[in-house]
C-alpha cells in the first residue's frame, strides 16, 4: 500500500478544526501538522478547500436480519458494507440476534458466518439477550471474551426477543457486574400490542395507524423506566433511535442528575416527518419503521438536542426491505409491514447538510457520527478520530457539490430511498479504510471485501 500525504485540508480533531496536512503510512495516521513535505514515492492527494473527517462510525445497522419465515433484509453484510464505505462510513456494530431460546454463542457464530470475509468495512456486532436465566451472567461473560463488551435488549417485542421489567432489571445488574454497555430497544410492548389491535379492528390497511399505535407516550414511557432502573442498578444504558421531544427531555433530565444514560438519535427523525403516512396509496409503507416518523415539533427539538449535547450519537437503524415484494406484504394489514428503511449509505451526507443548514460545527458533526460511538462502545482512539496512531479511516468531504439523493444512484440493495430528492450541498470525495482509498472522486474503487472484525476488549474513555 502506497504511502499518502493529504495536503492543505482543513483537518476535523476532536473539538476543532485546523488547517492541516495528515500523512498515512502502514494504515495509520502517521503525522498530523501543519505543514508536512513530501517524501519520495509518496501519493499526493491535494484537498485545499476540503474538509478531512473521521470515516464514520455506525453503530446501528442490521444486515442479513431475518424478520420473518421466508423475510429478510434485503442487504446482508456485502451489499451494506459496501454501500456505507460508499457513504463515507468506514466502521458499523450490527446487531446479532440468537435464537430467543439458543445459546448467545450460537447467535454470535452466525453473525460471523454472515459477516466474515463479506464485509467492505470494519465491524463488529451488539449482542442481543433475548430472555434472562440462571446461565445468561456466565454466557455474557463467554461474550465479553469473544470481543463482544455490549449488548441489547428490547423493551417491546415480547413475543419474540423482548423481555419482561423483571428480566431487564436482571439483565442490566449482570452487565454492570460486567462491565459492559446495555443498548436498549424502548417502546412500551404491551400499550403498543393493546393499540394495534383497537386500530386493526377499525382500519387493518391504514398505514398511518402504525404511527397511532406507537405515539410519543409509548416511547417516553419505556424510556422512563429504563433510565430509572439504570439509576437503580448503575449500569451504563445506551438508548437507540430516539424519536420523542418527551423521550429526549427524560435522558436530559436523567443525564444531568449523573445516570449513565446515552443518546442515540437517527436522521430519518430529523429529516421525515409523518405525514408520510398520508401519502396516497401504499407510498407510506417506505417509511415505515418503528418508532415511527414524528410531528415536526419533535424533529425540531431533536436537532437543537443534537447542539446542546444531550444526543450522544446519530446512528441509523438501517434495516432495508424493498418496497416490492417486501413492505407490500402488509398491503391489507398494517402490523405486517416489514419495519425498517435504508439509510447506512447516506447517514453522513445527510449529517453535513444538516450541519450546513443548522450552523453546527463540523467537529460536532463528528464527535456524533464518528468520535462519540467510537468511545461509547471501546474502539476509541483506533476508530473515530483523525489522530497520530489511529487507524487512517478518513474522509474527504468536497463543499458546494450540489447532488441530489436517489435510488438510482446508490448501492444499498433495496429498491428505493426515503430520502429521494433531498438535496445535498457537498459531496464526500475520498474514502480512506485503513489508509487504502476506497472512494475516488466520489466512486466507489474498492472491488473486494476486506473489512476486519474489531474485537473489542475495554470499554475504556466512555
Ligand atoms: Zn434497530
Amino acid at each position: 500500500m502506497k504511502n499518502v500525504l493529504i495536503k492543505n485540508g482543513m483537518v476535523i480533531l476532536e473539538d476543532t478544526q485546523q488547517k492541516k496536512d495528515i500523512r498515512i503510512a502502514d494504515s495509520i495516521i502517521k503525522t498530523i501538522d501543519d505543514e508536512i513535505m513530501p517524501e519520495e514515492g509518496e501519493e499526493i492527494l491535494d484537498a485545499g478547500g476540503c474538509f478531512i473527517m473521521p470515516g464514520g462510525v455506525d453503530v446501528h445497522t442490521h444486515f442479513d436480519m431475518p424478520a420473518d419465515v421466508d423475510l429478510k433484509t434485503s442487504d446482508d453484510f456485502y451489499t451494506g458494507t459496501r454501500a456505507a464505505l460508499a457513504g463515507g462510513t468506514t466502521t458499523i456494530i450490527d446487531f446479532a440476534e440468537p435464537d430467543p431460546k439458543g445459546p448467545l454463542m450460537e447467535g454470535l457464530d452466525i453473525w460471523h458466518e454472515k459477516a466474515d470475509g463479506r464485509s467492505f468495512c470494519d465491524y463488529s456486532f451488539h449482542m442481543t439477550v433475548p430472555r434472562f436465566d440462571e446461565e445468561m451472567p456466565d454466557q455474557l461473560t463467554e461474550m465479553i471474551k469473544s470481543g463482544i463488551p455490549t449488548f441489547k435488549a428490547y423493551t417491546a417485542y415480547q413475543d419474540s426477543l423482548g423481555v419482561t421489567d423483571a428480566e431487564l432489571y436482571r439483565i442490566m445488574q449482570s452487565v454492570k457486574a460486567a462491565d459492559g454497555v446495555l443498548c436498549i430497544h424502548c417502546e412500551n410492548g404491551d400499550i403498543l400490542k393493546c393499540r394495534q389491535a383497537d386500530l386493526r379492528k377499525e382500519d387493518a390497511a391504514c398505514i398511518k395507524n402504525h404511527a397511532l399505535s406507537r405515539p410519543n407516550l409509548v416511547e417516553k414511557e419505556a424510556v422512563s423506566k429504563v433510565v430509572d432502573m439504570a439509576e437503580l442498578t448503575g449500569a451504563c444504558v445506551y438508548i437507540v433511535h430516539i424519536s420523542t421531544k418527551e423521550a429526549m427531555e427524560v435522558v436530559e433530565r436523567a443525564k444531568k442528575r449523573g445516570v449513565k444514560v446515552k443518546a442515540e438519535t437517527c436522521p430519518h427523525y430529523m429529516y421525515l416527518d409523518d405525514s408520510k403516512y398520508e401519502l396516497p396509496g401504499f407510498e407510506g409503507a417506505k417509511y415505515v419503521m418503528s418508532p415511527p416518523l414524528r410531528s415536526k415539533e419533535d424533529m425540531k427539538a431533536l436537532v437543537s438536542k443534537l447542539k446542546d449535547g444531550v444526543v450522544d450519537t446519530v446512528a441509523t437503524d438501517h434495516c432495508s426491505f424493498n418496497y416490492r415484494g417486501q413492505k407490500e406484504r402488509g398491503r391489507n394489514d398494517f402490523t405486517a409491514i416489514p419495519n425498517g428503511i435504508p439509510a447506512v449509505e447516506q447517514r453522513m451526507e445527510l449529517m453535513l447538510e444538516l450541519a450546513e443548514r443548522e450552523e453546527i460545527p463540523l467537529y460536532k458533526i463528528a464527535q456524533l457520527t464518528a468520535l462519540n460511538p467510537a468511545k461509547i462502545f471501546g474502539m476509541y482512539p483506533k476508530k473515530g478520530v483523525l489522530r497520530a496512531g489511529s487507524d487512517a479511516d478518513i474522509i474527504v468531504v468536497q463543499p458546494d457539490r450540489t447532488h441530489v439523493i436517489s435510488k438510482e444512484t446508490q448501492y444499498q440493495d433495496v429498491d428505493y430511498t426515503p430520502f429521494e430528492g433531498i438535496v445535498i450541498h457537498s459531496r464526500i470525495q475520498h474514502v480512506f479504510l485503513r489508509g487504502e482509498q476506497a472512494v475516488r472522486e466520489g466512486k466507489l474503487i474498492k472491488e473486494t471485501p476486506s473489512g476486519e472484525f474489531l474485537y473489542r476488549e475495554y470499554l475504556t474513555n466512555r
